[in-house]
């Protein structure tokens, strides 16, 4: 159950912030997005990684490679909004490439959420930052306030259904190990682009710097 309600409560929490406080890309939520990016991945090497290689063999390194491309190509549709770029034209069109690039990435992500309590509060951090960028960016957009709050009821809506479909019969036993190499691959390219464009310039930062090893730490220690 904490699986269908948290992702959800952290998507409406994002919303909610982006209406209330009004943020524009400011600097804490580029702390609350480097930190969500360092736990995410920390997570996904010290749990997810080594959980799938147990029992596997090499092959099961394709999947992760596969989760990686799918989520590259991804990114041609959302313009990075899952790593929390927002590059869209404000447009007063209904932005389909986003919406459709972004449920997507939330589906699979669903996936291994209610099998793992880790991976489900990795996912959990990593969406609120994102919830609230793409929020801000929807309220500021010249779209009608009726198809911002559609799109993030659909949004919040995937990854439980991922995590849903994943608890079906037909899923069988021996898609598991796959399907988790694949959503592996998904998270390392999300969790590791947000570090990398958390350190713009290469300036150093103290506190973004303190917050990535704060997300590491905590996730060494969950
Ligand atoms: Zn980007
Ligand atoms: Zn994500």
């Amino acid at each position: 159950m904490t699986a269908i309600l948290l992702p959800i409560f952290a998507v409406l929490i994002g919303f909610s912030i982006a209406i209330i406080a009004k943020p524009t890309i400011n600097s804490s939520i580029k702390l609350l997005l480097s930190f969500s990016g360092a736990f995410l991945l920390a997570i996904t090497i010290f749990e997810f990684l080594p959980e799938i290689y147990v029992t596997q063999n090499k092959e099961i390194g394709i999947y992760i490679i596969a989760g990686l491309l799918v989520q590259i190509l991804l990114e041609f549709g959302s313009k990075g909004a899952e790593h929390g770029h927002t590059h869209q034209k404000n447009t007063t069109h209904f932005p389909w490439f986003l919406f459709i690039s972004l449920c997507v990435h939330a589906l699979i992500e669903g996936f291994p959420i209610s099998e793992n309590e880790h991976i489900l509060y990795g996912i959990v951090v990593h969406k609120v930052p994102i919830a609230i960028i793409i929020s801000s960016f929807l309220l500021l957009s010249k779209m009608k306030l009726w198809q911002s709050i559609i799109f993030i009821i659909v949004f919040a809506l995937m990854t439980p259904l991922g995590s849903f479909i994943n608890q079906q019969e037909f899923i069988l036993e021996s898609y598991k190990a796959p399907i988790n190499a694949f959503v592996v691959g998904v998270l390392l390219h999300v969790s590791t682009t947000i570090l990398f464009e958390s350190s713009k310039n290469h300036q150093f930062n103290a506190s973004k710097l303190g917050v990535i090893l704060l997300g590491f730490i905590i996730a060494y220690y969950l």
